[in-house]
């Protein structure tokens, strides 16, 4: 399905900058795999043209668009309609865009970071529940889609470490709500001490900071101090995709399971919403997964 025409549907990734996203190779390989005409394209849009872009993006036809940094906030007052999550979490990460035969257009507002992480977490290996004990490393947009997401899976006792601890104390604040009454939901500031102590009583770390990416290649955990065996260690951060932290995570035995796939499952989410319609996430992630990986390589 080479042939762009009359026919073809538009999809985009908002935000800036996007040249080195891998959603366009991403969702363009699933798009062809379904047999689709459509395309994915990035839109580099800067902050103070975030309002004319998302009308025009309407004006234009598109069925739908990511949303990255920095426009994730930013794009809720321009929404007709956000989803409960989205409300709960402040952000959207997908506009699904109906037309009408009038020729007016509705945007609503998604937010596939909470399930996307949560479907990777089981895919990986760990199926989260009331009996996990969660240590989440990061009090930002993504640590927040995590604590959320783990909370609707119902895990009741959940420990989020942060460098800035009064950004750890709004989170927990923000989804006491959410949380109930049952769960233990506890703030505190991140240090290396404090992260082995948590780890120790835990079963899942989930390393939501941007420590790790591309120019360092550090880790938050202190080299040398073995982690638990029976951890599983998920790291958000795909650039790389094997960080210091899961490395360190396979040389004690831990589970470790890279951002990478958390990528590709929350991009399933958002295509199942542009399409409207459930698709074979297996097939679909192995698939997506290695055109990340293609990707980056060229
Ligand atoms: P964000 O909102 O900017 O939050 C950044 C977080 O990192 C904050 O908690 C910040 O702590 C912490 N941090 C920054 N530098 C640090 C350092 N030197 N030491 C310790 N903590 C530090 O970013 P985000 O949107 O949450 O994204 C966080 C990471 O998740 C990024 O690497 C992003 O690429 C990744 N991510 C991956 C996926 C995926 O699909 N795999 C999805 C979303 C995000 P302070 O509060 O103290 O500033």
């Amino acid at each position: 399905m080479n042939r762009i025409d009359g026919h073809t549907q538009l999809l985009g990734l908002l935000g800036w900058p996007v040249e080195h996203s891998l959603s366009p190779a991403m969702h363009n390989a699933a798009l062809a795999a379904l047999g689709l005409n459509w395309r994915y394209v990035p839109l580099p849009v800067l902050p103070d043209r975030l309002e004319a872009a998302v009308r025009g993006l309407a004006a234009l036809g598109f069925r739908g668009a990511n949303v990255t940094v920095p426009h994730k906030q930013a794009v809720l007052p321009l929404l007709d309609s956000v989803a409960p999550n989205v409300r709960a979490l402040g952000a959207a990460n997908t506009l699904v865009i109906k037309q009408s035969e009038e020729g007016s257009a509705s945007i609503h507002g998604a937010n596939t970071d909470d399930q996307g992480f949560l479907a990777a977490l089981r895919a990986g290996g760990f199926t989260p529940g009331a009996t996990t004990h969660a240590v989440v490393l990061g009090a930002g947009g993504a640590a927040r889609a995590v604590v959320y997401g783990l909370l609707q899976a119902g895990c009741r006792d959940i420990v989020v470490l942060n460098r800035t601890a009064a950004h750890a104390q709004a989170l927990v604040a923000d989804l006491r709500a959410a949380a109930g009454p049952a769960a233990r939901l506890q703030a505190r500031p991140l240090s290396a001490a404090a992260l082995v102590e948590a780890a120790r009583a835990a079963d899942l770390l989930v390393q939501a900071t941007t420590t790790g990416m591309r120019a360092g290649n550090d880790s938050l955990w202190p080299e040398g101090e073995p982690m638990p065996a029976n951890l599983a260690v998920f790291d958000l951060v795909y650039t790389p995709v094997r960080t210091r932290l899961l490395q360190q995570a396979r040389q004690s035995g831990a589970l470790a399971i890279d951002g990478l796939w958390m990528l590709v499952q929350q991009g399933i989410l958002a295509l199942e919403l542009w399409i409207g319609a459930r698709l074979q996430r297996e097939e679909l992630s192995q698939l997506m997964h290695a055109a990340c990986q293609q990707a980056r390589e060229e």
